[in-house]
């Protein structure tokens, strides 16, 4: 049973709105082999901790060469599971992005830490090494909090300086996690990531590169003893038996019908993936002196999950924004404000700039890029971002 490619020739009328995100289009492409998958559990219906959850899990660790694979139930849970299984609580200081999704920040207040929020490079929108040496040290020199971990995130679609922050980690002894909701499917030095931290977290929300047709989420690990602290946390905090309760846990459990429906859309993933670089080398060469186009993190694959841009400021942004929807194609701002100024975080945060993320936050717009684009549709976002046509 071969994986429906993209089909980037296919007809699509001129006039017709482009999709920030197509999954109707995907749907026709994928919708038979999803439903097989689904129809198999329909007929067993074994809908927690189903047969497709241990295959997707052993599908994962195989597709980025890591040890071992828990199926959970979304991004953020994975995080808060890997964030339990460390101890981290009241009094510690967790370094991430101030760039990032609100969910790389909400899990550590959850548990009673403290995110602390570090730059970014302004050209990559990745976190800056040297931003967080910096942090580390205001965290130490302020004496409050005990600085614990750090969450590198790979923000959309690109890895994050990995060989830095392992550096980071080890020399100031802390715990390294890879937050990598966005860029699944990414790679650094040719390797897939999923290995670049101590534990790596996924995402399958609908419109991340692998996305199900609902919430769901993974931890990828090289430890099997992390590994199976991760499977009972995700349990309840169960232990050999169903009722002998370890450890304060969740229900943090990846659905049956999830699993089922990742597994039909792993076979055509590589494909998708392929399909999302061709459509950026072709943004890249046709926006290049009309807007800032996106630098590469050197010896990577990007996942592709978010395509940036940047303008000269935020009028322009708004500009080109206006433009772009005169002409049906849709865009988005990832992110419109850094997570140390959001109302919910500020009252967290020590007070220091964050300059580049506060500047990207200003002038950022994000264009479609999904594997249903067909040529057509990118000709046009192109077109449009030029003011021609
Ligand atoms: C989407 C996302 C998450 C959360 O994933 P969910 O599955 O929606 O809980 C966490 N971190 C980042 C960077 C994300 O983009």
């Amino acid at each position: 049973m071969t994986a429906q490619h993209p089909a980037p020739d296919r007809p699509v009328p001129d006039s017709a709105p482009i999709a920030f995100l197509d999954l109707p289009a995907q749907q026709a492409r994928l919708g038979d082999a999803v439903r097989r998958r689904v129809d198999a559990v329909m007929a067993h219906c074994r809908f927690v901790m189903g047969p497709e959850v241990a295959e997707l899990e052993r599908a994962l660790a195989a597709y980025s060469g890591a040890a071992e694979c828990v199926g959970v139930s979304s991004g953020t849970d994975a995080i808060q599971i890997v964030m339990m299984a460390e101890g981290i609580g009241p009094g510690d200081a967790v370094f991430l992005p101030a760039f990032t999704y609100t969910a790389t920040a909400e899990v550590p207040l959850l548990l009673g830490a403290t995110p602390v929020f570090v730059d970014v490079d302004p050209r990559t929108f990745q976190i800056d090494p040297d931003s967080l040496r910096a942090r580390i040290a205001d965290i130490r020199a302020a004496g409050r909090l005990r600085p614990r971990a750090i969450i590198g995130v790979d923000l959309f679609g690109q890895p994050a300086p990995w060989p830095a922050l392992r550096t980071i980690a080890a020399h100031e002894g802390l715990f390294l996690m890879d937050d990598c909701a966005q860029s699944f499917g990414g790679a650094l030095s040719g390797r897939k990531l999923g290995r670049e931290a101590t534990a790596t977290t996924l995402s399958f929300f609908p419109s991340k590169p692998l996305g199900a047709y609902g919430d769901g989420g993974a931890i990828l690990t090289d430890d099997p003893d992390r590994a199976e602290l991760y499977r009972s946390l995700r349990t309840h905090g169960e232990g050999r038996t169903r009722y002998e309760v370890l450890r304060t846990g969740m229900n943090g459990r990846l659905d049956t019908l999830q699993a089922a429906v990742l597994l039909a859309k792993l076979e055509g993933f590589d494909a998708e993936l392929a399909r999302r670089e061709a459509i950026a080398r072709a943004y890249d060469a046709g926006l290049a002196g009309h807007v800032a186009i996106p630098a590469r993190v050197p010896d990577s694959a990007s996942a592709w999950a978010v395509y940036a841009v940047l303008t000269e400021d935020t009028p322009a942004r708004e500009a080109l924004q206006a433009r772009l929807q005169g002409r049906g194609v849709p865009s988005a701002i990832y992110y419109p404000r850094p997570l140390h100024l959001q109302p919910a975080y500020q009252a967290h945060h020590d007070g220091a700039r964050l300059p580049v993320a506060e500047d990207l936050a200003s002038r950022i717009l994000a264009l479609p890029i999904h594997p249903e684009l067909t040529d057509g549709e990118v000709a046009r976002v192109i077109a449009a971002v030029q003011g021609q046509g």
